[in-house]
Parts: structure tokens; C-alpha cells; sequence
């Protein structure tokens, strides 16, 4: 079985496996990004796990990687293979990443967007497996998204495709880091809800038992326990999930929605009222074709779509 090296530079963390066409991952490692340490460490660091990852997946018998695949945060030219200006990244300016993985591993690589790889990890082999029209909307720090649109991952004219995030849900509202106002992001991301709750409760408003600055999980535990203030936080944030998935249901009428990220560490008490909002908000064909569902990767997501990536890339080569 073919198998490829995967790379993730997140955020907040680095991660790294081997992964096979089956889906599985070999050797997973993670580390914290140390973001201050700017991209020469960093990227020193994110290789190292590499080599850890494929001497641990040599040492379970996994066949020697073919290639290497590289998910990021855009902006990036995945074509060009080269960050341009990754928004969690402050300072990485025009990376040439892939060049930089071809020449320490002397092997072929490629780049994509993090959320556009969840994507693809999710329909091959999570919680979308065998729909040919799904999309991912990942619910973290930020609101990113990707989608599989009759089988094929839909990258968009300059690859940045799928900023599910960016839609407008109230008119003229909070400000977002994209320079407009009242996008999602601005409302739903986990950042953005524990902000509408400091907010809330500086503006002495509903009672409540949370102090600030809060998280986006404290108003989640609160809600889940009746507290007013975050019962009135969380009700909206599944309200305006609610409109924005539906709007994405009715343009696009896939046959599942998959929410990751760690607002949906939450469960049920976000998907089952947002699926509910969906069936019921979304028009009548579209309303009935579609089912939400929690992602079912996990934390290897984005290992498992770069090395994919990179998987499609060597067989794309060979053919
Ligand atoms: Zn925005």
C-alpha cells in the first residue's frame, strides 16, 4: 500500500504521520507551534516531527513514503506551492514551503488549505464517506470551510476557495478580522463566543454565574446548566450557524454537512439543534437530502487530507 508523508502547521500546533491510502495514519506526532519563534524554527521543528513520524511508521512495517503532503491556513498558491500570508501566522511572509519538504525529504510534495483538507479527509474517510456532494465547516479559533462537490474537492480560481466563515449573517454587526462586519466568524467562531459573552456580561445584561474572559466551552457548560446569559449567548450562535449552514444547504444541496473544530467539542448540544435548524429552515428537496453530522477524524483531519493530498498527486504522476 502506498504511503505518504503528511505535514499540518497549525496555529497553535504541529503535527505529522504517515499516512496510507486506506486512511490510516502511522508514527502521529504533535507539538505546540511556538509562534514567536517566527518560520525558520518553526519549520526546523515541523521536519523533525516528519522524521519521527516515518521512523515510527517504518518500525510498524508501513512501506516507505512516496511523497509528502502540507496543510495550512491560507492565504497560500497551492499551485506555486508557497504561503503567502497565512492569517494565524503572523510574519510568514511568501514561505516557499514545498520547495523547502522537497529538498529535506528528496521527495515530491504538495500544499493545500487546511479546511479544504478536512474536507476531503472527512468524505474519503470520515464522516462523509461515499458522499459525492459534502461540505466541512470547521468551527475553531476561526470559521473555515471545504467542500467535495460531486466528487471532485473544490479549490475555487485562486485555490482559496470555501471561506464558509466569511458570510455576511447580520447586516452591518460585529466587525471581523477580514475587514467587513457581521460576518459568522465574527459571531459563531469560539474567539468570537467568548468575546459576545465578556460583552454581555460587561453590559449587565442576563444573570450569570460566568466571570470574564470567558471561553467559548465555559458559556457551552453554562448554557447546558440553564445559566440565562449563556443559555442567550449560545442560542444565538446555533441561530446564526443555523442560517448561514442552511443558505450553504440551499446552494448547494449536499448530502452531508460535517462541523469539526473545537466548538464541537460541545456534541449534541450544538448539532442537534443546528441539524434541526437546517431540515427545517432548508428548502424542501434539499431540506430532505441532507444529514449533519459531527466530524469523525479528530485531530488527524488535516494529516489525513495532506496525505491524501499527496497520495492523488503520486498516482496523478504515474498515470
Ligand atoms: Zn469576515
Amino acid at each position: 500500500m502506498d504511503s505518504a508523508l503528511a505535514l499540518d502547521i497549525g496555529g497553535t500546533k504541529l503535527a505529522a504521520g504517515v499516512v496510507t491510502s486506506d486512511g490510516s495514519v502511522h508514527g502521529f506526532v504533535v507539538e505546540p507551534t511556538r509562534r514567536s519563534d517566527g518560520p525558520g524554527p518553526i519549520i526546523t521543528t515541523l521536519f523533525e516531527l516528519g522524521r519521527r513520524a516515518i521512523e515510527a511508521a517504518t518500525a510498524e512495517g508501513v512501506r516507505a513514503v512516496a511523497g509528502v503532503g502540507i496543510s495550512c491556513g491560507g492565504p497560500l498558491d497551492a499551485a506555486a506551492g508557497v504561503l503567502v500570508n497565512p492569517l494565524h501566522l503572523p510574519g510568514w511572509i511568501d514561505v516557499p514551503i514545498v520547495a523547502m519538504a522537497e529538498a529535506e525529504f528528496g521527495l515530491p510534495a504538495s500544499l493545500d488549505n487546511d479546511a479544504t483538507l478536512a474536507a476531503l479527509a472527512e468524505q474519503r474517510h470520515g464522516a462523509a464517506r461515499e458522499a459525492r456532494s459534502m461540505f466541512y465547516l470547521t468551527i475553531s479559533t476561526g470559521i473555515g470551510g471545504g467542500a467535495v462537490l460531486d466528487g471532485v474537492l473544490y479549490r475555487g480560481a485562486a485555490g482559496n476557495g470555501g471561506e464558509f466563515g466569511h458570510i455576511t449573517v447580520v447586516r452591518g454587526g460585529r466587525p471581523c478580522l477580514c475587514g467587513r462586519r457581521g460576518c459568522l466568524e465574527a459571531y459563531a467562531s469560539g474567539t468570537s463566543i467568548g468575546v459576545r459573552a465578556d460583552e454581555a456580561i460587561a453590559a449587565d445584561g442576563l444573570p450569570t454565574s460566568l466571570v470574564p474572559p470567558v471561553t467559548a466551552e465555559q458559556v457551552a457548560n453554562a448554557a447546558a446548566s440553564g445559566d440565562p446569559l449563556a443559555s442567550a449567548i449560545w442560542n444565538e450562535t446555533i441561530e446564526l450557524l443555523g442560517q448561514a449552514v442552511t443558505d450553504l444547504v440551499n446552494i448547494l444541496e449536499p448530502e452531508v454537512v460535517v462541523l469539526g473544530g473545537g466548538v464541537t467539542r460541545s456534541g449534541a448540544q450544538l448539532l442537534d439543534p443546528l441539524a434541526r435548524a437546517v431540515r427545517e429552515g432548508a428548502m424542501g428537496p434539499a431540506g430532505a437530502a441532507v444529514r449533519v453530522s459531527l466530524a469523525g477524524l479528530g485531530d488527524t483531519v488535516c494529516v489525513v487530507g495532506a496525505g491524501m493530498l499527496a497520495l492523488d498527486a503520486l498516482a496523478a504522476s504515474h498515470s
